[in-house]
């Protein structure tokens, strides 16, 4: 690469992290190889050595072989990597390398990104961020399409963005979520508000300094013009829409279990648990290795909002420490995000957090509370992290004519109320 991107570490500055180890990623993801990881794995000689294959095939593609619980075949019983244990860290497949970063490179810089699946991102350990970079650069040389400059972002479908619009929602949201005089549930009514506003306005005619004015003249409204506004309790369909949503977000057949099954019975299997969850009556369906298992549909709707958690505030803190690395590590929209504009990513991001409190609640639930605590918050976040802009099928159009949806009636202000 002549001349590739220069990294830009996330401006969220007490964000931390460090890997403490937990090998939650490693018994979790399923982990995609690239053509010099599967060089790599060779070299190492594992299948020799280990008497069986190391890697699996499974919809045109090549991936890390998990064992029948879903670890990574070379998870160790000391919670350690294997490969990392023999021959360091270096030689890992680059995914795992750079898991929690994601690099995503927009036209003039690759952004340093922060995934929330990670255990000790949410808990906020470690070191400060800058301290990785000479080791994303590193790691970017095996990747070097995340150094290479991508087309102009949108900022609406078909709109490409001007110069200082896509700064000028991350600086107008970055201050939202960076003020401590707001609640949790009208922090993220008034971003739900925001968003859903932008996508109602007609901005081919609103470009740059007028649209600049337009943000600001929103952003000073809030929150007082919440409470004009009123709202309503969310309709059974928003709720359905949203319990849709997790499922979406939850679904994770895993690669063993589907080649074991075969497609039909995979597919099948899938529709059951998803008219399922859209009914929401009765047992909540086993999803995510059990990760729900015990809820009742019944006992989520009727548990206590996040508010009255004893730990919203540090509830908030999370969300708004989640919300401004989505936005300023450019997880929100363009490569980042399914390649889509900054105002429907916006949106995403707001039922991601939807998403989130629902199924923290059901955690809670789950585990015999009628409120969710910060742990249940975190447990959910680190779940519903996992599949943003990750899984195919939220890039797809169901869940575009879902945020579509949502958008009417105040429908993503409505599930965001009813929840936190
Ligand atoms: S989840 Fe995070 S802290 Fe845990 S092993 Fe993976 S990278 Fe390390």
């Amino acid at each position: 690469m002549d001349h590739p991107l220069p990294i830009l570490s996330l401006q969220v500055r007490e964000q931390r992290y460090s890997c403490h180890g937990c090998g939650n990623c490693c018994k979790d993801f399923t982990v995609q190889l690239r053509a010099r990881d599967l060089e790599k794995l060779r070299e190492q000689r594992w299948e020799e050595r280990l008497g069986e294959p190391v890697t699996v095939e499974f919809r045109d593609r090549t991936w890390l072989r998990q064992r029948a619980d879903g670890a990574c075949i070379f998870l160790q019983e000391d919670g350690k990597c294997r490969i990392h244990a023999e021959f360091g860290f270096a030689e890992k497949p680059t995914a795992c390398q750079l898991f929690p970063f994601v690099l995503v490179p927009d036209e003039t810089r690759t952004r340093a990104g922060l995934s929330f699946a990670c255990q000790s991102v949410r808990e906020n350990k470690g070191a400060a961020l800058s301290t990785h970079l000479s080791e994303l650069v590193r790691m970017s040389a095996d990747i070097p399409e995340t150094r290479r400059p991508t087309d102009r972002l949108l900022l609406a479908d078909a709109l490409h963005a001007k110069p200082n619009e896509i700064a000028c929602i991350e600086a107008t949201m970055d201050a939202w979520f960076s003020r401590t005089d707001i609640t949790l549930r009208d922090r993220w009514d008034g971003f739900a508000w925001l968003s859903t506003s932008l996508a109602r306005a007609q901005l081919k005619t609103v470009r740059e300094t007028r649209f600049r004015e337009l943000l600001q003249l929103l952003a000073s409204a809030l929150p007082e013009e919440l409470h004009q506004l009123g709202i309503e309790h969310a309709s059974k369909r928003q709720l359905k829409l949203l319990r849709q949503g997790v499922f979406a977000r939850l679904e994770d057949v895993k690669i063993a279990d589907a080649k074991s099954r075969g497609r039909l019975r995979t597919v099948l299997a899938q529709l059951v648990r998803s008219s399922r969850f859209s009914r929401g009556k009765g047992a909540i369906p086993d999803i995510a290795q059990g990760f729900l298992k015990g809820a009742r549909f019944e006992l989520v709707a009727a548990s206590a909002p996040l508010s009255d958690s004893p730990d919203a505030n540090e509830i908030d803190m999370l969300f708004a420490r989640y919300a401004r690395a989505m936005l300023l590590g450019g997880r929100a929209w363009g490569v980042g995000y399914y390649g889509w504009p900054a105002v429907r990513g916006l949106q995403a991001l707001a039922l991601n957090v939807a998403c989130t409190a629902w199924v923290a609640r059901a955690r809670a639930v789950s585990q015999g509370r009628s409120i969710a605590l910060i742990c249940d918050v975190e447990d959910a976040l680190g779940r519903i992290d996992r599949a943003a802009g990750r899984a195919p099928w939220l890039g797809a159009v169901g869940e575009r004519v879902r945020l579509e949806y949502l958008r009417l009636d105040d429908g993503l202000r409505r599930i965001l109320r009813s929840s936190l």
